[in-house]
């Protein structure tokens, strides 16, 4: 095979789930379309580099910081904790959370070698101001999650801020972003007290 597609395929094979078959499958795609489809493809994965980490949330961005830190829409004082940026987009469709986010980077899981050092907590921590009220831990409904969670718990305990979880009832194993918008919404309304 010539090198130009053979790298294209080696290149496809590192998205999650992309075997040979379906790399050759898409390599061949790109080959039937027009020039300027290729383009802006490029251009796109380019646009990439552009995309760092929100230094105050984690959050992904274009600008200095997020959408959501850089909103005057927000309120500054209810912060929701979540593992991953996809579970930001699970309560943002609930419609009802108004407040900042705080994306951990994943959770607590000593199987997997991730530690807390691994984790965007200690920033957190620094967050915490006299406009902070709430800290609403939003971990999945993992053992991992609830492990993060239990661990948020307790290190927030000394500071001067209501702790809540969502509620009970989340279907165990799942992951925000799978679970229906009316769900989280329930389990966000029904948020319980630490
Ligand atoms: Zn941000």
């Amino acid at each position: 095979m010539i090198p130009a597609l053979e790298d294209l395929i080696e290149f496809l094979r590192i998205f999650p789930g992309i075997g040979e078959k379906s790399a050759r499958r898409m390599a061949f795609y790109l080959l039937k379309l027009p020039p300027e489809k290729l383009d802006k493809f490029a251009s796109s994965i380019m646009a990439v580099k552009s995309i760092s980490k929100c230094p105050r949330c984690g959050m992904f961005t274009q600008d200095e910081l997020c959408e959501y830190c850089r909103s005057p829409h927000r309120e500054p004082s209810t912060i929701c904790v979540v593992e991953e940026v996809r579970d930001v987009e699970a309560i943002e469709q609930t419609g009802i959370f108004k407040g900042l986010y705080h994306i951990l980077g994943g959770h607590i899981s000593p199987v997997d070698g991730i530690f807390l050092p691994d984790l965007n907590i200690s920033s957190l921590f620094k967050r915490i101001d006299d406009s902070v009220q709430e800290i609403i831990i939003a971990t999945n409904p993992t053992l991992e999650g609830e492990a993060t969670a239990n661990y948020l718990t307790e290190q927030l305990r000394s500071y001067p801020v209501k702790i809540s979880r969502l509620a009970t009832g989340l279907p165990i194993g799942g992951d925000l972003s799978i679970l229906s918008s009316i769900t989280v919404r329930n389990s966000l309304q029904n948020r319980k007290d630490q």
